[in-house]
């Protein structure tokens, strides 16, 4: 028994109730929600999530039950108050990495990987082989359920898909035995259940659990695509002092990767300064002085953000078809390029997140939001949101990043939501602050802008204040969505902290 909620005896050793345990499954990245757990699990088998799962289902008065990665969500989401809250990463806290390589070349390399591992032990897991991943996050230290619980988005998902568009298979324990419901067994008789599932079999609960907020079952392994790596990245910084010329380029490049199946570029983002003092580490000193003179001449300097992975085998011929496309590009003259190795390279926020660790600047408040914006709605959103708001008002020091992506490369029957347009841009305002009350109510702002002038924007990683506001994110996907999660989790025991049900 813990804070009134009964728990399974035989998972008495693993479950924690002091103050510690307690304390760290109640915050998050975020650092502006705290939410008390009665208890947290630290599972040493997929058995002990089903044990979990099926004595609250049965349980008269069932316990919600939060799995949790590396709690880099920030309002909250894997959080369970009352509840359990699952240390996933505790399952491989026996030294087992479990991350089993498979495949050939003929038919395809693939990687089974637990829910709880993180996708830097992806990265050298698969690298000590010389494949890699198609699909990554910009930061690597959150783990595999945590993203495809999103949908796991960067600079390869205009060419590759998001990470839940790279899954072959996934084993999940649902919120309810999924078997025995196929079989009609009475719920008591029933336990949170293992499932396999893919495209060809149990393929509800496949597309439900990709970008499924945690909803439907816990992701204990995910399969997923790999393809041979390179060793080095050409990676470029491109300058435009004018929005219109700065979209139309990633525009045109992520419409010439796709017909080059990313040959030469394989990664495209872009961002946002508008303070002359927060260059990052990517410009040398010898070139900040120069480009903070275009800040403070122009107001916002967009940044298109651009990679190329290559080997000795390629490395020649890659120069050569770079320098065409760029001839064919409208920035400013200077070219700014690194040249790194391919895990560098993948884990570039790493390094930040050293440098702001070392400033006490990383365990602070974070009201970020994310957004998915229409190709249709796009300048007006610059205007109202990047201009108006965001200039006008002294949000300079922002973090932004924006870029585009196609909805081709998504598939619709997943969970997750994205606008209704072949195009759509990504826009995150990455703020870190004390004051996050301050950057909490900018971000309102920006949802009423964008309300008020009918740009038709989606939340990712997003939080939303009532079920009204989640049944407006899914529009058309909410019946389906609902569905699944009666028929997947009926008793709402699953992630209470995504505020979708309970
Ligand atoms: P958690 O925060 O622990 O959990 C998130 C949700 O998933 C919760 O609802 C939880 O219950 C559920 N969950 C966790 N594990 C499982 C599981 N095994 N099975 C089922 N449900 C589970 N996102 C991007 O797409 N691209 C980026 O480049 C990116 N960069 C980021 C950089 C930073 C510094 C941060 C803080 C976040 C970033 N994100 C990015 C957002 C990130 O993808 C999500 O917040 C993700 O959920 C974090 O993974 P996590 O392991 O910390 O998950």
């Amino acid at each position: 028994m813990a804070n009134n909620i009964t728990l399974p005896p035989n998972l008495q050793d693993k479950i924690h109730t002091d103050a510690d345990a307690i304390k760290a499954a109640s915050t998050d990245y975020g650092h502006i929600i705290t939410q008390k757990p009665a208890a947290v699990l630290f599972p040493s088998s997929v058995e002990d999530l089903k044990t979990l799962i099926g004595f609250s289902f049965n349980s008269s008065v069932p316990y919600t039950v939060a799995a949790k990665g590396r709690a880099h969500s920030v309002h909250g989401e894997a959080m369970a108050t009352n509840g359990v809250v699952v240390e996933m990463t505790s399952l491989s806290k026996n030294g087992s990495k479990r991350i089993v390589i498979g495949g050939d070349k003929a038919s395809g390399f693939y990687a089974d990987i637990g829910g709880e591992q993180q996708w830097i032990d992806v990265l050298n897991a698969t690298l000590q082989k010389g494949l890699t991943a198609v699909s990554w996050t910009d930061y690597l230290y959150m783990t595999v359920g945590g993203t495809l619980s999103n949908a796991g988005i960067s600079g390869q998902t205009h060419l590759k898909g998001p990470q839940i568009n790279n899954v072959y298979e996934l084993d999940v324990v649902t919120g309810t035995d999924f078997y025995s419901c196929v079989l009609r067994m009475s719920s008591m008789q029933r336990k949170g259940e293992l499932v396999t599932c893919s495209k060809q079999v149990n393929s509800e609960l496949f597309y439900a659990v990709l970008g499924g907020l945690g909803q439907f079952g816990i992701i204990t392994r995910a399969r997923i695509v790999l393809e041979p790596a390179k060793t080095k990245v050409k990676w470029f910084r491109l300058l435009y002092t004018d929005f219109d010329t700065f979209s139309k380029d990633q525009e045109k490049l992520i419409a010439v990767n796709e017909r080059g199946s990313g040959e030469i570029l394989n990664y495209l983002e872009g961002l946002l300064f508008m303070d002359p003092n927060s260059l990052d580490s990517f410009f040398l000193p010898e070139d900040r002085p120069r480009i903070a003179s275009l800040i403070k001449r122009y107001g916002i300097l967009y940044v298109l953000e651009t990679a190329s992975s290559y080997d000795d085998r390629t490395k020649h011929s890659v120069d050569k078809k770079l320098h065409q496309l760029f001839k064919s590009l409208s920035s400013l003259p200077n070219i700014y390029t690194r040249d790194v190795t391919y895990v560098e390279f993948l884990n570039r926020v790493h390094a930040d997140e050293l440098v702001l660790r070392k400033k006490g600047l990383w365990d602070v408040p974070h009201p970020w939001l994310h957004l998915f914006i229409p190709k249709s709605g796009i300048h007006a959103f610059h205007n109202g949101v990047f201009k108006n708001i965001l200039l006008k008002k002294n949000f300079t020091t922002s973090l932004v990043l924006v870029y585009p992506m196609n909805r081709n490369k998504w598939d619709d029957n997943m969970s997750a939501v994205i606008p209704d347009e072949e195009i759509f841009y990504t826009a995150g305002f990455l703020d870190a602050s004390w004051n996050w009350k301050v950057f909490d109510n900018k971000n309102k702002e920006i949802l009423e802008f964008c309300d008020k002038a009918g740009i038709k924007v989606k939340k990712y990683v997003g939080y939303h204040d009532s079920k009204e506001e989640w049944i407006n994110h899914f529009g058309s996907k909410w019946k389906t969505f609902q569905d699944r999660k009666n028929q997947f989790d009926p008793k709402k025991i699953l992630s209470p902290g995504q505020k979708i049900f309970n």
